[in-house]
């Protein structure tokens, strides 16, 4: 275990130079105070989750101290923004602070976002607010606890200091981390902008740091593509199956390295409606819930023409080939298994996508369906399940195909099934809702309810006692909230 004193710093993206980050320190927050900090993410540093509570992890997390080894940096990028091209986007609130290597050997970034102004806010103040820090605090810890590739997010730092947004609101730092925070639109930038040396050495950098394997293979620049398609197939796969819906998926949004990043007017379905937007402003639903799949193939097409000075337009084209039929392999994949199956028939595809239909009809709740269905033998589940149903003929008719299936699949003890099927069926998701009423309390100097749902989401899995509360339906109020998408 280490002091917050004792992180090893290795700055290897602030190393590559001006042409890629500028050196900005953080605007301190007045009267910093830790609102919630995540124990997992502490070990990913080896810090000792007690240092949270000290007087010092708010001032270093609030951007009040730094360390000696600390290396601040804005980082510059552009991207595609709702399908048209900005040429200039860049950390305008969020300060690459440095790299840490853990004792294990693995760098992690962090990333202070709400730092202050940078030379790429734009027209923006530099600040993120409360609500949206403990949003994406919650949002990254609890995908990872689902096994859904993410940034992580160590701690939320509450604060006295004005910020306005459509009121007046209290400023907040996220301190996030990822073993990189390189976007698509990192490429694209170099691209567009025609810095050919430049976006060599990019690539590089990532090559030698995130996809060393690639070396070994005849192009490892094409090697790196593939894999980076191949970990977005397999990332939007568990979006799909597990209900996320990501809002905003510009391609400054998008990692390179396939995981789930930047979060904003994000949602997990309650019901399930495969045309949900989550983002109010999305007024042509373009990352609508379903649109996801063919924006994530948009996305890559979108670096593979960056990539172009390196790779032949034929082998990229090869390679963007591969997303679908890996996407669609990796939902029936994960389907399969929330419906508790343990072989592959040709059907299957139909037996989920006629399931889904019925559920969006009837608005069903996505999560607690495939709960329940495991809770009970097959023909039991499914018999308590069908008054959730409008259409109770097609849902019955679904059900006989399902229990058939079920038969055929394997004889195993419910006993067995309900252990699988509840080790990928959670229980309790981040809800809108859920989400809401732990914003409310923060906003009013509680931060109790942000801790419980916090640790209750960082068990999806497990049943909880007392936490009966945190696996339902939403109430009426909740079931339509406004996101705002000024975070
Ligand atoms: P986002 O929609 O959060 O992904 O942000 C898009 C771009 O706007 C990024 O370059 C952000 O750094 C920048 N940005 C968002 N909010 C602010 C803010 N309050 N101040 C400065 N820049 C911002
Ligand atoms: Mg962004």
């Amino acid at each position: 275990m280490k002091a917050l004193d004792e992180l090893t710093f290795d700055n290897r993206f602030a190393r590559l130079g001006d042409a890629f980050s500028t050196h900005v320190l953080p605007e301190p927050l007045d009267a910093p105070r830790l609102v919630v900090a995540s124990n997992a993410a502490m070990a990913l540093l080896d810090l000792d989750p007690v240092v949270a509570e000290t007087p010092v992890f708010a001032e270093l997390f609030g951007g009040h101290k730094l360390w000696a080894e600390a290396e601040p940096r804005a980082m510059v990028y552009s991207g595609h923004q709702f399908g048209g091209y900005t040429p200039q986007l860049g950390d305008g609130r969020g300060l690459l602070l440095g790299e840490v290597y853990n004792e294990a050997g693995e760098h992690w970034d962090l990333h202070l976002k709400g730092a202050g102004m940078t030379p790429y806010s734009r027209m923006g103040d530099g600040r993120a607010v409360l609500r949206s820090s403990i949003r994406e605090f919650l949002a990254s810890e609890a995908l990872h606890a689902l096994g859904i590739p993410s940034s992580r997010a160590l701690c939320v730092i509450g604060s006295d200091t004005p910020v306005w947004r459509e009121k007046q609101e209290r400023g907040a730092m996220v301190l996030r981390m990822a073993p990189s925070h390189i976007r698509f639109g990192h490429f694209e930038y170099f691209y567009y902008t025609k810095k050919p040396e430049q976006q060599a050495l990019l690539a590089e950098h990532v090559l030698n740091l995130h996809y060393p394997e690639c070396r070994e293979q005849p192009e490892p620049y094409l090697a790196m593509f593939r894999e980076i398609v191949e970990r977005n197939a397999e990332l939007i796969a568990k979006w799909q199956a597990y209900g996320f819906c990501h809002g905003v998926m510009n391609t400054d949004n998008m990692s390179i390295l396939g995981i789930t990043f930047d979060f904003g007017p994000f949602a997990f379905l309650d019901d399930f409606d495969a045309h949900f937007i989550c983002n109010h402003s999305d007024h042509e639903g373009r990352y609508s819930f379903s649109n996801q799949v063919p924006i994530g193939q948009w996305n890559l097409s979108a670096l593979a023409q960056a990539l172009t000075p390196f790779i032949s337009v034929d082998a990229l084209k090869e390679a963007l080939g591969l997303y679908l039929p890996l996407y669609q392999a990796n939902y029936l994949d994960l389907m399969r298994r929330r419906l508790g199956l343990t072989t592959a028939e040709d059907d299957d595809q139909n037996l989920v996508e006629r399931l889904l239909k019925l559920m969006q009809n009837s608005g069903v709740d996505y999560t607690l369906f495939f709960r329940r269905l495991g809770d009970e033998p097959a023909a039991l589940a499914v018999t308590k399940l069908r008054d959730d149903f409008v259409d109770m003929a097609g849902f019955d008719a679904w059900a006989e195909l399902y229990k058939a299936r079920v038969e055929r699949d394997g004889d195993y003890s419910q006993e067995q099934r309900r252990e699988r099927m509840h080790a990928v069926n959670p229980l309790y998701i981040l809800r809108n809702y859920l989400a809401q009423n732990a914003i409310t309390a923060a906003e009013s100097g509680d931060y109790s309810e942000v801790r419980r749902l916090h640790e209750v989401l960082s068990k999806p899995f497990e049943e909880q006692a007392g936490m009966e509360q945190y696996a339902q339906r939403p109430p009426d109020w909740g079931k339509h909230l406004e996101i705002s998408c000024s975070s």
